[in-house]
């Protein structure tokens, strides 16, 4: 299996984990493979089992984990785009470490496959990520908030508190795109 520098798997959907939160580097002795690894896995685990925080990366990674407790890492209910293959939804969901959201996560999708999580982002860094803004934008305004509304709360998006954004880039084009939890 591949590896980045951190020695942690490669996760196409959500390539740095330990950015975002999802993985720390805390030791922790696998309820999965049993062995001590010196990362884990701290998102959310749905599953019958209680798993928080016993679970390393690389179970994630491969599989495993997923298999052998039923789990999934993110909480499917969202719709997937008609051009994006059954297999990449599997990999999102059960391969790939999932984020708290503030409400029900949602995974977003461009060029016909899941894109990759980047994190929690506030105002000060979507600066950097107009599209992903003009995402956001068009995502209030469909629901139908008037434009006054729609730009106080741009402004007021925090990457550590509330209201906040998720970024995502696509794996083709590399395009940003974003969800807050309002809408
Ligand atoms: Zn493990
Ligand atoms: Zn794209």
């Amino acid at each position: 299996m591949l590896a980045d520098r951190a020695g942690l798997p490669r996760f196409p959907y959500h390539p740095d984990p330990l950015a975002t939160g999802s993985v720390v580097a805390a030791e922790v002795v696998c309820a999965c493979c049993r062995q001590r690894r010196p990362f884990t896995y701290v998102g959310p685990v749905y599953a019958v089992e209680e798993l928080a925080r016993v679970l390393c990366p690389w179970c994630i990674a491969n599989g495993q984990a997923a298999s052998m407790f039923d789990a999934q890492f993110t909480d499917a209910d969202w719709r997937v785009p008609e051009d994006v293959p059954a297999d990449v939804t599997e990999v999102v969901l059960r391969r790939t470490p999932g984020f708290d959201g503030w409400q029900q996560e949602q995974w977003l999708h461009h060029c016909g496959d899941a894109a990759e999580f980047h994190g929690c982002v506030g105002a000060g860094e979507l600066a950097a990520f107009p599209e992903a803004v003009e995402h956001l934008r068009s995502d209030l305004t469909g629901h139908g908030w008037p434009a006054d509304q729609v730009e106080w709360y741009l402004q007021a998006l925090s990457k550590d508190g509330q209201p906040t954004a998720y970024l995502f880039r696509c794996r083709h084009c590399g395009t940003h795109l974003a969800y807050s939890d309002s809408t």
